[in-house]
Parts: C-alpha cells; sequence; structure tokens
C-alpha cells in the first residue's frame, strides 16, 4: 500500500479524524539515519504523529515536534508542511535496546523523563511553541496529552509501526481522532468504548487495512462527510545554497582554517545525511567574497 493520508469530519461536525499510512517514509528515514529497530519504531511513531498533526496546516504553515528525553536516543525531531512533506532527524540513532517479548521499549529508549516540545509557523509574527512533560514516552500518548491539556482538544491518538525480521519497515501508520467544541458527551463515551476495542493499529496496517478502513471502523455509526487525501513523503529543505549562507557565517579564521586544509571540508544535513562537499579553493571563494563585499 503506498503512503496516503485521509483526512475527515463527521457531518454534524464535532468529531475531526485523520489516518495515514507512513510505511515508506518511515523506510525512508530508517535508511537514511541507519537507526536501530527500536530507533525506527520510536523515530516512526513521532514522524507519523508528525504528519496526522500536520494535516490542520493549512498554506505554508508548518509544524515540528520534538521529543527530549533522558534515554539513549536524546533527542528526535520531526517536521512538516500542509502538504505532507516530512523530515525527521534523532540525535543518536542507536538505542541499543533490543525488542522484548511485550515489543519494542520505545519508552526507554526516548527517557520517562523529558519534554515533548510543539512549535507551529502559523505565519503570524511569532511561531507558536509549546511544552509538556512526557506522559508515557510511548509517543502517542504524549501527543494525546499535549492535545488535551495544551490546546483542549480531546484526542485519540493511536501510532504504529512494526518492523521485519530484517528491521526493515514493514507498516506504519495511525489515527488521530479529535472531539470539537459541541460534541456530545455521551458520543465521547461510546466512541472511547468502541476505540478501546478496536484491534492494534499496527496490526490493522500489518493485515493490509487502508486509512478509510480504519477510520471506517474507528467511527463505525457515524455519518462522515467524504473527506480529503495527500500522500505524505521524505521531503528536506536544505540546500546547497543554505550550506554556503551557513558557512559564510562562520568567524573569518574559522573558514581561513578550513581553507588551509589539504583534503575538502563536507557538511552532512542532520536531517537526510545528504553530504555537501567544498574544495579548500572553495572555502577560500567564500573569503574571497568576504573582502569585496
Ligand atoms: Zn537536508
Amino acid at each position: 500500500m503506498k503512503d496516503h493520508l485521509l483526512r475527515l469530519t463527521s457531518v454534524d461536525g464535532t468529531l475531526r479524524a485523520t489516518a495515514a499510512s507512513t510505511r515508506d517514509l518511515i523506510e525512508e528515514l530508517r535508511r537514511r539515519h541507519g537507526t536501530d529497530p527500536t530507533a525506527t519504531v520510536a523515530l516512526g511513531r513521532l514522524a507519523t504523529g508528525t504528519v496526522l498533526l500536520g494535516s490542520l496546516l493549512k498554506g505554508k504553515q508548518r509544524l515540528a515536534l520534538m521529543l527530549e528525553g533522558n534515554g539513549p536516543l536524546q533527542k528526535l525531531h520531526a517536521e512538516t508542511d500542509a502538504e505532507g512533506h516530512v523530515r525527521a532527524t534523532v540525535k543518536n540513532p542507536v538505542s541499543g535496546l533490543p525488542p522484548s517479548e511485550s515489543g519494542f521499549p520505545v519508552a526507554q529508549a526516548i527517557g520517562k523523563a523529558g519534554f515533548l516540545h510543539v512549535i507551529k509557523d502559523l505565519e503570524l509574527k511569532e511561531p507558536y511553541q509549546s511544552m509538556v512533560q512526557l506522559y508515557s514516552s510511548e509517543v502517542a500518548e504524549d501527543l494525546a496529552y499535549y492535545l488535551a491539556t495544551s490546546e483542549q482538544i480531546p484526542s485519540s491518538v493511536a501510532l504504529g509501526v512494526s518492523l521485519t525480521p530484517t528491521g526493515g519497515v514493514a507498516a506504519a501508520g495511525g489515527f488521530l481522532i479529535q472531539a470539537l467544541p459541541g460534541c456530545p458527551q455521551e458520543r465521547l463515551q461510546e466512541l472511547e468504548q468502541h476505540l478501546a476495542g478496536l484491534p492494534p493499529v499496527t496490526t490493522l496496517l500489518a493485515g493490509g487495512s487502508t486509512p478509510g478502513e480504519i477510520l471506517g471502523q474507528a467511527l463505525e455509526g457515524i455519518p462522515l462527510t467524504h473527506g480529503t487525501t495527500l500522500t505524505p513523503a521524505f521531503r528536506c529543505t536544505c540546500s546547497m545554497r543554505q550550506v554556503t549562507a551557513m558557512l559564510r557565517s562562520l568567524p573569518p579564521e574559522e573558514r581561513q582554517e578550513l581553507a588551509r586544509r589539504q583534503e575538502a571540508t563536507e557538511v552532512s544535513c542532520e536531517y537526510c545525511r545528504q553530504v555537501y562537499r567544498f574544495t579548500p579553493e572553495e572555502l577560500a571563494g567564500l573569503a574571497e567574497n568576504d573582502r569585496d563585499s
């Protein structure tokens, strides 16, 4: 199944729901960052959560989620735009924590103590920034906790990543269901009971359920709109121009030091691992430009 996102609302407008399949995206993150299995699941859950929350963005708005914990992964960061383009990174891609019978020790890898940061560029003067303590460090519950406390939107979040025996991504995806103002209390209770009886989202995805089928099952009996779709995909915003500007902003002594070396200087993007190479002559050229300006 190709990566796909579906967003819809209930006909009465009191619920909104998004589901996505993100296998290809998470596999690409795994390949680029060389994450070990537990790190793949942790980063995959965060990136999928970012895709789901990002489906509420409009125009040129952007969203970033960052998990900062006292576990071996240290810091995980994912960003998206309104079109579902995602990039993500993890400070330490090797958790060193193998799966146990109960699954991947994601909470241990992230760390039980720490914070979830949410940054939204809504094209206003200042970006929106919020921070909550980690709730369970399993990612989905942390996002639901943030949504309930910071945004005051009761939300159900499910995120799932399953791996092949060799550590590749077999299936990934999730759903986000939110109660909007005016949602009757009985409907919420009914929904909660219904969701509690739903198989884990990883099982649904591994069984080949599409985002539409997952939402159909999760919201059974509730009249829904047709909804909108998009295709989540990896895309980094780095460029040669940005990296050149970064090198230009180094103190002149530091840059001249690099230019005096025999070998080329390599700058690697932390999000996509693309390597930008600069020969000593090119670096010296940047310095020349400085003197001109
Ligand atoms: Zn990049």
